[in-house]
C-alpha cells in the first residue's frame, strides 16, 4: 500500500469539490482531489444548467447572490456561457403564479448587471404565439426573461485544470473507500485506483464534497449525516424543439422548462424525494409523463419531439421535514465534524450550480481557518482556463485550420482562447462526432491533456456522442482514435465501446420512441448484435 501526505484532501469531483480544490490550491494549500468516476459525473451532469433566475422559495439575499455570481461567471468563463431567452407561459388558471414569478424576476432585474441582461418583458398570449407559433391558443399571458446556459461538466473540468496548474494533484477514477479516523481525528483517506491499487493518504483536513454520497463517505468515519435527497430528472431531445426556452407549470404547481442548449433541448426537472442509493435512481414512466404533460399543456405538439436520453441524479438538502421538494432551493451547508468526534473532517453539500464558486469560497475560508492559511480567495476575479484572453473569431479559426464553422464555434465554446492550442495535432479538422462537431484533434487533445480514459469521459469533456445520433455514428471511430493514444488492443477497443453503450443504456431505454428503437436496431444490427447484459 502506498502512503503520501497533503494539507487537504477533497473527496468528490463535482462542481463543488473541484471548485473547493481550485480555491485552496490558488491560496497555496497542498491539495489532493479524488473522484471515483469522472469530473462532473454526479449531479453536476445535469444538462439544463444554468437556472439563472429564482423559481423556488429563494430569499432576497439569495436572489442578490445569484445575480452577482452570474456576473462573475461571465467575467471568468465567458466562453462557456450561452445566451438564451426563457418564456414563462400561463394558461388562465396559472395567472396568479405568473404574477409571483414576475415579481421575483422584477427583483432580479434590479440586481442583475444591465450590460449582461435585458429586463424582463410581459407578453400577451397573442404576442407569445408570435414568438412560438406552436403554443396552445389557451396561453393567456407570458413573461420573457434572459437566461444563460453553461456546460456544467466542462465547468467542473476547468476547475480541475486550474487547480492542477496551481499545484494541486487531481485523480479521476479513484474511489475513496474510507476516511481514516481514530482518537477523535480524521487523518487521511484510503482510496482505490482504477487499476486496483490501494493508496493511503494523510492530510490535516478532509473535505467530503460527494454530493448525494455525502452520507456514505461520512459514515466511514463513524459520522451520521441525514440529509434529505432530492431527485431531479430531465429529458433531452435531439434538436431545438423551440428557439426559446419555454417554462410551464406542472401539476404540483412547480415550473418546468424546455430549454435549448447547443443543438439539443432539455426538459426538466422533476423534483421528488428519494431514499435509495444515489447510483441506482430509476427513471420511471410517471416521472417522464409528469414532465411531458406539463409541457404539452402549453405546447401541444411537444409529444412529437424525439427524446434521446433522460438523466437523473439526486442532491442533498438540509431542508426540514415537511417542506415539499418542489419548494426546496439549493442551499450550501458546511458541517465541521470536530464536535462529533472526527476533527479534521468537513462535509460540504447542497450548493447550487450558478453560485458554486461563491459556495466554494465560503467552504475554503472555513478550511483555511483550520489550516492557519490567511491568503484570501482569488476566484472571483481569476479567469478559468480559456477565459483569460481574446479568442480568435470562429471564421478565422475555421479558415486557418480547415474546420467547419460549427466545429470552430464548438471548439471555442469549450476551450475559449486556448482553442488554437487544441488544433496542434496534424489530423486537425477531421470530424469524429458530427452531431456535436468534435474533431479528432480535440479528442486526441482531451486524451493527452484532459484525463480522458473512457468514452464516457470523452462525452463529459468534449461532448462526444451527446447529440442526435447518441453515438450510433461516432463511438467506434472515437474508440479507434482513443485506442491509438492509450495503446488499447482491438479487443480493449471493442470492450470500451460495449462498456459505454451499456453504461448509457439506462438513460436511453426509458425514452426511446418508435424512431429511436428503429435507429438502435439498425446501429447494433450492423455490428454483432446487442451488447450483452442490456436490460431496459
Ligand atoms: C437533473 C438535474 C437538474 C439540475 N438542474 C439544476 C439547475 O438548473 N440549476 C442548479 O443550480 N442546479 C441544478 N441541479 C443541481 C446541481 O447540479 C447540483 O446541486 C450540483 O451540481 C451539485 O454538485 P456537487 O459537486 O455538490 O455534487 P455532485 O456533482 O454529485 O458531485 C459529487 C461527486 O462525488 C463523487 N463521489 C461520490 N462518492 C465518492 C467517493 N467515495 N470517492 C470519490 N468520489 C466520490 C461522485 O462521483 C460525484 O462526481 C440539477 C441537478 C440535477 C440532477
Amino acid at each position: 500500500m502506498e502512503r503520501q501526505a497533503h494539507d487537504a484532501i477533497v473527496v468528490g469531483g463535482g462542481v463543488t469539490g473541484t471548485a473547493v480544490a481550485r480555491d485552496l490550491a490558488l491560496r497555496g494549500v497542498d491539495v489532493l482531489l479524488l473522484e471515483r468516476e469522472d469530473w462532473g459525473a454526479g449531479a453536476s451532469a445535469c444538462e439544463a444548467a444554468l437556472e439563472t433566475f429564482p423559481i423556488r422559495a429563494e430569499t432576497e439575499a439569495e436572489i442578490a447572490r445569484l445575480a452577482a455570481e452570474v456576473t462573475v461567471l461571465h467575467a471568468t468563463a465567458p466562453h462557456l456561457m450561452e445566451r438564451r431567452t426563457m418564456v414563462f407561459l400561463a394558461l388562465p388558471e396559472d395567472e396568479a403564479a405568473l404574477e409571483r414569478i414576475d415579481a421575483a424576476l422584477g427583483l432580479l432585474d434590479r440586481l442583475r448587471s444591465p450590460e449582461l441582461f435585458r429586463p424582463r418583458l410581459r407578453l400577451s398570449g397573442l404576442e407569445a404565439r408570435r414568438l412560438e407559433p406552436g403554443l396552445s391558443p389557451e396561453v393567456a399571458a407570458a413573461v420573457a426573461v434572459e437566461d444563460w446556459a453553461l456546460d456544467a461538466q466542462r465547468l467542473a473540468w476547468l476547475n480541475v485544470l486550474d487547480a492542477t496548474r496551481a499545484g494541486a494533484r487531481a485523480f479521476n477514477h479513484c474511489r475513496v473507500e474510507a476516511v481514516l479516523a481514530g482518537a477523535g481525528t480524521a487523518g487521511g483517506v484510503r482510496y482505490r485506483t482504477s487499476d486496483g491499487r490501494r493508496v493511503e493518504v494523510a492530510a490535516r483536513v478532509i473535505v467530503n464534497a460527494t454530493g448525494p454520497w455525502v452520507r456514505e463517505v461520512a459514515a466511514t468515519a463513524g459520522i451520521e449525516l441525514r440529509p434529505r435527497l432530492i431527485k431531479h430528472l430531465e429529458v433531452v431531445y435531439d434538436r431545438r424543439v423551440s428557439a426559446f426556452g419555454l417554462a410551464a407549470r406542472a401539476v404540483d404547481g412547480r415550473w418546468v422548462a424546455l430549454a435549448p442548449r447547443g443543438a439539443i433541448s432539455v426538459l426538466g426537472a422533476t423534483e421528488s424525494e428519494t431514499y435509495g442509493p444515489p447510483e441506482a435512481l430509476e427513471i420511471t414512466t410517471d416521472d417522464l409523463d409528469d414532465l411531458c404533460r406539463a409541457l404539452e399543456r402549453v405546447l401541444p405538439g411537444a409529444g412529437e419531439a424525439r427524446a434521446i436520453r433522460a438523466r437523473t441524479a439526486a442532491f442533498p438538502s438540509a431542508a426540514p421535514w415537511g417542506v415539499p421538494a418542489r419548494l426546496i432551493a439549493p442551499r450550501l451547508v458546511i458541517r465541521d465534524h470536530g464536535p462529533e468526534g472526527a476533527s479534521g473532517l468537513v462535509s460540504v453539500m447542497g450548493g447550487s450550480l450558478p453560485t458554486y464558486r461563491a459556495d466554494a469560497e465560503v467552504a475554503a475560508d472555513v478550511i483555511c481557518a483550520r489550516l492557519g492559511v490567511r491568503a484570501p480567495s482569488t476566484t472571483a476575479r481569476r479567469p478559468l482556463p480559456g477565459g483569460a484572453g481574446d479568442a480568435p473569431p470562429a471564421e478565422e479559426l475555421a479558415r486557418e485550420h480547415g474546420l467547419t464553422a460549427l466545429a470552430a464555434a464548438r471548439l471555442l465554446r469549450r476551450h475559449g482562447c486556448e482553442a488554437p492550442q487544441v488544433l496542434e495535432d496534424a489530423r486537425r479538422g477531421r470530424l469524429v462526432c458530427r452531431c456535436e462537431a468534435v474533431t479528432e484533434a480535440e479528442l486526441v487533445h482531451a486524451t493527452r491533456h484532459e484525463q480522458v480514459r473512457t468514452l464516457g469521459d470523452a462525452s463529459r469533456r468534449v461532448g462526444l456522442a451527446m447529440g442526435a445520433c447518441a453515438g450510433a455514428a461516432c463511438l467506434e471511430r472515437a474508440a479507434a482514435v482513443m485506442a491509438q493514444e492509450l495503446g488499447w488492443s482491438a479487443a480493449q477497443r471493442f470492450q470500451a465501446w460495449r462498456d459505454h453503450v451499456a453504461a448509457v443504456w439506462r438513460a436511453r431505454a426509458p425514452v426511446l420512441g418508435r424512431w429511436g428503437w428503429a435507429q438502435e436496431e439498425v446501429a447494433y444490427g450492423a455490428r454483432r448484435g446487442w451488447p450483452g447484459g442490456l436490460r431496459p
